[in-house]
């Protein structure tokens, strides 16, 4: 089978990015961004629960052809209105980007790609968070080996749709919006503090060997959803939270 040469991987990148002037951070319209230039997971609490934003903005930024799937968006959705309380909604903005200079990225291009495209930030009750749709490859990926996303900061996340889709929809390859949503979904949980990366564990669930990751091997958060495990994670569709992963939320404000 085709995908099983590739190594599937979701990276998490926590701390490398942080702006050295934090408090000073804007951007070049003068929009205070320091809010949204923090560590992953450090915003856990404000995207589950409702004392400090009582909505959630996703802006989507893509570049032409690499649009996630309209039924992932909507099945994010779903995943998310079943752990936030966002009493005021949660709405999806949707632009297309031109494409960048490069096909082969940092985590620091994106970061840049980001700042030059994202409009959102956050305000007084609202939560932004910005999700890059790109073409090209993250610089560590290989001929087997390719990233499919990456969370960084607190609200930013970057998802390789290119590879997704070199690696779905054929024959003996998972359904491209069954794949989208599992990646998305993944890095999305890293974003809400999973696993002890901002929610803090209610039982001991942290695979030690894999940073950041839950111990259960079928759940979303585990570690084998990197590489091609996530196969055989795949083949009932797409892999949920688990009780460990869904208590964590709970106890730091979500649903
Ligand atoms: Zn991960
Ligand atoms: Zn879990």
């Amino acid at each position: 089978m085709k995908y099983l040469k590739y190594l599937f991987f979701f990276t998490l990148l926590v701390a490398n990015l942080n702006c050295s002037n934090d408090d000073k951070a804007s951007d070049e319209n003068g929009i205070n961004t320091s809010g949204n230039k923090k560590n992953t997971g450090s915003s856990a609490h404000g995207f589950l629960a409702s004392d400090t934003y009582q909505s959630l903005v996703i802006e989507i930024s893509y570049v032409e052809g690499f649009r996630p799937n309209t039924q992932t968006l909507i099945n994010l959705k779903q995943f998310l209105e079943n752990l936030l309380n966002k009493p005021n909604g949660i709405s999806i903005l949707e632009k297309q980007i031109p494409f960048p200079s490069k096909t082969v990225f940092s985590l620091e291009d994106i970061a840049e790609i980001e700042d030059a495209n994202r409009t959102k930030y956050n305000d007084s009750g609202i939560l932004a968070v910005h999700l890059l749709y790109i073409n090209g490859n993250f610089e560590s990926d290989t001929s087997s080996s390719k990233t499919l996303g990456t969370a960084y900061f607190n609200t930013s996340a970057v998802i390789y749709e290119q590879n997704i889709q070199e690696l779905s929809d054929a024959i003996n390859e998972p359904n491209r919006v069954d794949l989208e949503t599992t990646v998305l979904l993944h890095e999305f949980g890293h974003l809400l503090g999973l696993v002890d990366l901002g929610s803090p564990m209610q039982n001991n669930h942290l695979d030690t060997a894999h940073d950041k990751h839950c111990d259960n091997e079928s759940c979303l958060m585990f570690w084998k959803v990197e590489n091609n495990g996530v196969l055989q994670m795949m083949t009932s569709g797409i892999p949920q939270l688990d009780a460990n992963c869904l208590l964590d939320l709970k106890a730091n404000g979500g649903k």
